[in-house]
């Protein structure tokens, strides 16, 4: 029995979750200090959440 070796295509690795900045309306990429609470983050950095 031959078993065809398929490779994941069109899979890429580091395809990060993104999200729109309410601020500053830029799009910004998951990084690893909101994993907790990514669900939660809505700026894309502590300067748009504070102004
Ligand atoms: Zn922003």
């Amino acid at each position: 029995m031959a078993r065809k070796h398929v490779n994941d295509v069109g899979t890429k690795k580091g395809d990060l979750p993104q999200k729109t900045c309410v601020a500053c309306g830029r799009p910004f990429t998951w990084r690893r200090k909101w994993a907790r609470d990514w669900d939660q983050v809505r700026y894309c950095s502590d300067r748009c959440r504070d102004g």
